[in-house]
């Protein structure tokens, strides 16, 4: 069951990061059932989608075209080829989730987090790592999803998400599962005690205090 949290008043964006199969959608799903009121930014793909999975709730499933033209006229906040495929995040959503002060989560590569740390600077940063690369290889494998040939591209690119791991605020080593749930779990609530978060509160406290 969801925390019982306490409003605040300036949303968190958080970016998460991680080689394909390490268990960011895993992870995400349990962290959007513990802490209340985490949105979760649908990106775009070119991709075909995987069995179980919905447009306009995973992805929203686009064709070249129309994903080169979202890429052109700025519609995305960031968007990178990843995997020979399209993906990009919708500006609107995340745009208008800050400026109302909710909270939402990106699931997005190591090229999107970096045009993130330039356009919303205030963004914090979760790289999920695995604890060695034969146990990332047996999760792609686990899911059922990919075929051999696309095992072995993800696993190739694997190193280039992890290399960019010491630009990230966090990095959760995903061996574990309850305990890389309990740390995500920990990041989000750290950052919402940060104080330019808690302002109505402090503003609350401060003025009772002065009367
Ligand atoms: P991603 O979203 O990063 O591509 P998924 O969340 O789809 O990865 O996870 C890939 C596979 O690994 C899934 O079958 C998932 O159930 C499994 N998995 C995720 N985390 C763990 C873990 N800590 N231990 C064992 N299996 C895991
Ligand atoms: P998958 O195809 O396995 O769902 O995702 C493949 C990779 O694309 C993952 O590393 C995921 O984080 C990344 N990704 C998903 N959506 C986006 C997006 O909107 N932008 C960027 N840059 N990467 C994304």
């Amino acid at each position: 069951m969801a925390l019982e949290l306490t409003p605040i008043d300036r949303g968190l964006v958080l970016v998460i990061s991680g080689p394909s199969g390490v268990g960011k959608s895993t992870l995400i799903a349990h962290l959007r059932g513990e802490v209340p009121d985490l949105g979760f930014s649908i990106s775009s793909t070119t991709r075909a989608p995987r069995p179980g999975e919905r447009d306009g709730v995973d992805y929203h499933f686009v064709d070249e075209a129309r994903w080169a033209a979202d890429a052109a006229s700025g519609a995305f906040l960031e968007h990178a080829r990843v995997y020979d495929h399209g993906y990009g995040t919708p500006r609107a959503p995340v745009e208008e989730a800050v400026a109302a002060g909710r909270s939402v989560l990106l699931d997005i590569d190591a090229q999107g987090a970096a045009q993130v740390r330039h356009t919303l600077p205030e963004a914090r940063h979760v790289m999920i790592v695995p604890p060695d690369l034969e146990t990332l290889r047996a999760r792609l494998l686990s899911r059922g999803t990919e075929s051999e040939a696309t095992v072995a591209r993800r696993m190739a690119l694997a190193r280039e998400q992890l290399e960019a791991a010491p630009a990230y605020d966090y990095v959760i080593v995903n061996g574990n599962l309850a305990a890389a749930e309990a740390q995500l779990v920990g990041v989000v609530l750290a950052e919402r005690a940060r104080p330019a978060r808690q302002g109505r509160v402090l503003d609350r406290l401060l003025g009772a205090a002065d009367r």
